[in-house]
């Protein structure tokens, strides 16, 4: 809707962007635009890219930070391990990252912290092997609280739900899953009907719901598996990113790079 006004390069993925700023309010991706075409003027194109819309997007989505809330420590050092947890992996998986920055700054958008990677260059299309590594990095937050703490808090609620949505997609969408086979039953094709629900029949029994929901919670699991362990791999760096992201509140891709190299 907010891209309504402005002239879009091709290239621009729009349902890309409404993925990664999902939780922003209608003034939030007016802002966001306006940043993109701001971009786009001063680089005197007629048009809004996708990397006009990406350095907004780190301009406006995480620009915001709330240095005034008040946070207590505890807090903060499940962010720095939750934070890590996710950089860690963008760090060693070879289809996403590498890290650009890691913050323990609140976000104007609630977020407790953020891990950034660089801006993706555009591809057509999204590998097998990429999404998984999506899923495992989106995992990374609460594998880092499971492990130093013991405990679980309810801050990865959108992380896991990237992590299913993704994994949902895989099976339903793409054909990714051998035992579900190269099938669509994703019915959210029409998602853009009002009242869809009312008019709409499955188009498949509940025993393929079933599978489905099995061959979605062997992706997680299998993921949650793999994370986990090179994150214990890494429990150095785990450790040495959190103390520095509690003293520093935000740090570069250098300073986390160099974190695995003083601690190989
Ligand atoms: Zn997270």
């Amino acid at each position: 809707m907010h891209a309504r006004n402005k002239p879009l390069a091709d290239e621009v993925n729009l349902e890309h962007v409404a993925q990664t700023t999902a939780g922003f309010t209608g003034a939030d991706l007016e802002n966001l635009m306006n940043e993109a075409a701001i971009s786009a003027a001063k680089d005197n194109r007629a048009y809004v890219n996708q990397d006009d819309i990406t350095k907004s997007f780190i301009k406006v989505g995480i620009g915001t930070e709330k240095k005034s809330r008040i946070i207590s420590d505890k807090e903060k050092k499940i962010t720095a391990y939750h934070e890590t947890g996710h950089a860690i992996l963008f760090h060693l998986l070879p289809d996403v990252g590498p890290v650009y920055t890691i913050s323990i700054i609140p976000t104007g958008l609630g977020a407790a912290g953020y891990t950034m990677p660089l801006p993706e260059k555009d591809e057509m299309f999204m590998t097998k092997s990429k999404m998984l590594q999506e899923i495992m990095v989106s995992l990374g937050g609460r594998i880092a609280e499971e492990i130093i703490f013991g405990d679980i808090t309810t801050g990865a609620s959108s992380d896991i739900k990237k992590a299913t949505q993704m994994a949902r997609r895989m099976v339903t969408r793409y054909g990714m899953s051998e035992n579900i086979g190269v099938i669509n039953y994703d019915d959210d094709d029409d998602e853009v009907f009002i009242g869809r629900d009312l008019a709409h029949a499955k188009k498949y029994s509940e025993e393929m719901q079933g599978k489905i929901d099995e061959e979605v919670k062997f992706i997680i699991d299998d993921c949650y598996g793999k994370a986990k362990a090179m994150i214990l791999e890494n429990m150095d760096v785990l450790h040495a990113s959190s103390e520095l992201l509690l003293q520093k509140e935000k740090i570069t891709r250098e300073e986390f790079e160099a974190l695995f190299v003083q601690n190989a």
